[in-house]
């Protein structure tokens, strides 16, 4: 059977001489490997659209369960990603999460979309990139079924909880005075906090259209990957390149 869709190349494989086989999240089928007969030569018709990071239209053959790509057209190679070996590896990291939390055979409509979005924020660089690395984790969480809980306080059931703190255990916030001592807890700045609340609520779109200051956007990034990292019960090889680099 032929099947129409697009995705976002995570991985690729090299195998024999001019072969490769690809995992990709695709907005219809969620996440797939697929193989791609030629993909490695210079001259296939392929190559471009089957990069790591290449977002592209593609034709698949699907034999029970088994993918390989007739055809892939690039939309969106992220160039200027590219170019910088610290984007590079921070995209290869927004990759390696991607591919863990997308499901065989679930659409995977929301995800690819953020991975979109996120990437062609870093490549047009007019955000900070560690609020961008942010906003990706959170809503990658929310997608995934992780979202933070940051409607009340769960001690006193205030809205606009005092002093607030997360509880990177339950993914709850509350006040500081409510939560008490308890480990596991980080002091998040009332900004956070209402950045947190905008990204779990804006349209796909408009995810990266907000401003914090320099110590709210420490406090994001700082609460949003130990919560993924504590969520999702693993480590990432790309996201320790990334930091060695930094
Ligand atoms: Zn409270």
């Amino acid at each position: 059977m032929i099947i129409s869709t697009d995705g976002l190349v995570l991985r690729e494989v090299l195998y024999r001489d001019s072969d490769k086989i690809l995992t990709i999240v695709t907005r219809d089928r969620g996440k797939l490997s697929a193989s791609c007969p030629g993909g490695r030569s210079k001259m296939g018709s392929m190559r471009a659209g089957t990069q790591l990071l290449s977002y592209s239209d593609f034709t698949l053959f699907e034999n029970r369960g088994r993918y390989s790509i007739n055809a892939a057209e690039p939309v969106e190679m992220f160039m200027q990603l590219r170019k910088d070996i610290l984007l590079l590896s921070l995209g290869s990291y927004f990759a390696e999460v991607l591919e863990t939390v997308a499901d065989e055979e679930v659409p995977a409509s929301d995800l690819l979309t953020t991975g979109l979005n996120c990437l062609y924020g870093l490549s047009v660089r007019k955000k900070p990139q560690l609020l961008i690395k942010a906003v990706f984790e959170l809503r990658v969480m929310m997608i995934s079924g992780y979202a933070i809980d940051v409607a009340e306080c769960p001690v006193c059931g205030s809205d606009e909880p005092e002093d607030p703190v997360f509880d990177i255990r339950t993914g709850r916030v509350g006040c500081s005075a409510c939560f008490g001592q308890e480990n596991g807890l980080i002091p998040l700045r009332g900004e956070s906090l209402n950045a947190i609340r905008y990204i779990h609520s804006a349209e796909p779109k408009r995810i990266l259209s907000f401003s914090v200051d320099e110590k709210s956007a420490a406090c994001l990034a700082d609460v949003a990957e130990k919560y993924l990292l504590h969520c999702l019960e693993r480590d990432f090889s790309t996201l320790r390149f990334y930091k060695s680099l930094l």
